[in-house]
């Protein structure tokens, strides 16, 4: 079943991000469709069909017959009518793609974080990589709707402001949202990785079924952005998915929250190099503990282990299996049909945990007998993040509704 719309006058924009999602996805639906999949009344379908032609939104694609009655018009999106930006803020990469509204991506930049611990430097570059890909694209400025940003939480959701992140040290309240605004001119959201990444997932699943998944984020920290009954969840405060402090490993290391053996000491790419190293596995002795340094070994382990060294293979199972019991946690609370994994650490580890994380996870799964989980791989690559930064701004500035989540610069 399709997300339904609600026949009030005062849902508006909601019925019409409705229709343009229902739209998006079924690649040639009529109005006499789009009614029944909505749930909308057909002059509810009628007039917002009428307002997204005229802004050129969508297009008539042709006629269908089906038997009798009279031949209906299908509908689809005009894909070059609107663009967005999506900047993914990750404290080792930084991915900036450019999202047309039919998915497409027709332009990227990426490149490792530079001086991620310094805000206003980051303000600088991230700028410019917007106005890279924008020049990159070869798309009219006025096509672009605005630029959504998808950065480590927590995050102060209302005001754009990114708080206290633990893998980012110098960044304390800092309004990047408010930032960008200013520096590009164009409309910016702001919001949390983990969110983003669940948003890009949700905008690219089959038309028909209810989403309900959780998106293991793996990158410079770990997280969950989750999609349960159809919606994204944010929580009060835009911080919902932190599973820092689930414990994995009950003799594992102390954490700071006075617990030991939780996902954030066990799981992260910092505490698996560590470990690799107190095993002798990688060579002790690394340049630094930043998240470039962390990303080097991380990838020289995998390349051992990929390479048959058993230790390194070893110590890669280990960890899948400590994810998979952060996985049954989420699991069993919120009784998910699938898991996604991705995030900018996902492509290197993947053979190694998907060999190990379905079949760890359905043996703590409480609700086996009643249905089965699917475990995947995120098909949108290292670029999800950014891709679900560019949906939230693209499904914000297509419809008139208006939240607190996005600022135009005046
Ligand atoms: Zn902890």
């Amino acid at each position: 079943m399709a997300r339904r719309g609600a026949n009030q006058p005062s849902v508006g924009g909601y019925n019409e991000a409705v229709v343009l999602d229902q739209i998006r996805r079924s690649h040639g639906h009529s109005r006499v469709e789009l009614a029944d999949a909505t749930g909308l009344s057909a002059q509810t379908v009628s007039n917002i069909v009428q307002r997204l032609l005229e802004a050129g939104i969508v297009e008539e694609a042709g006629r269908t017959s089906s038997g009798r009655g009279k031949p209906r018009t299908t509908l689809r999106l005009v894909g070059t009518s609107r663009y967005a930006v999506g900047v993914h803020l990750d404290p080792g990469v930084l991915s900036v793609v450019v999202l047309g509204i039919d998915g497409d991506v027709v332009a990227r930049n990426t490149r490792a974080t530079p001086d991620p611990h310094d805000p206003s430097r980051t303000v600088g570059v991230v700028t410019r990589d917007i106005e890279k890909v924008i020049v990159d694209s070869g798309i009219d400025r006025d096509r672009i709707v605005g630029v959504g940003i998808a950065a480590p939480g927590p995050i102060d959701a209302a005001r754009g402001v990114i708080v206290d992140p633990p893998n980012l040290a110098g960044w304390h309240r800092v309004p990047l949202r408010d930032a960008i605004a200013k520096e590009t001119g164009l409309a910016v959201m702001l919001d949390k990785d983990v969110t983003a990444a669940a948003v890009a997932e949700k905008w690219v699943a089959p038309p028909g079924d209810v989403q309900n998944f959780a998106f293991l984020y793996l990158g410079t920290g770990l997280g969950v952005g989750l999609v349960i009954g159809d919606e994204v969840v944010r929580g009060g405060s835009g911080n919902a998915g932190e599973i820092g402090h689930i414990v994995t490993d009950p003799d594992g290391l102390p954490c700071g929250c006075g617990m030991r053996g939780c996902v954030a000491v066990s799981c992260a790419p910092a505490p698996v190099v560590e470990e690799a190293e107190r095993l002798g596995v990688l060579p002790a002795g690394r340049a630094g503990s930043d998240p470039l340094s962390i990303d080097a070994a991380l990838t020289a382990l995998v390349a051992l282990a990929d390479g048959g060294d058993v230790g390194a293979q070893d110590l890669l199972r280990r960890a899948g299996a400590r994810v998979a019991r952060a996985l049954a946690v989420v699991s069993n609370l919120l009784d998910v049909d699938r898991v996604v994994l991705g995030g900018p650490l996902w492509d290197r580890v993947a053979p190694w945990y998907s060999a190990t994380i379905p079949d760890a996870l359905e043996q703590l799964r409480v609700a086996r007998d009643m249905h089965p989980v699917t475990v995947s791989g995120t098909a949108l690559g290292s670029d999800v993040g950014a891709i679900g930064a560019a949906c939230l701004i693209l499904d914000e500035a297509l419809t008139p509704r208006t939240t607190s989540l996005l600022v135009r610069h005046a």
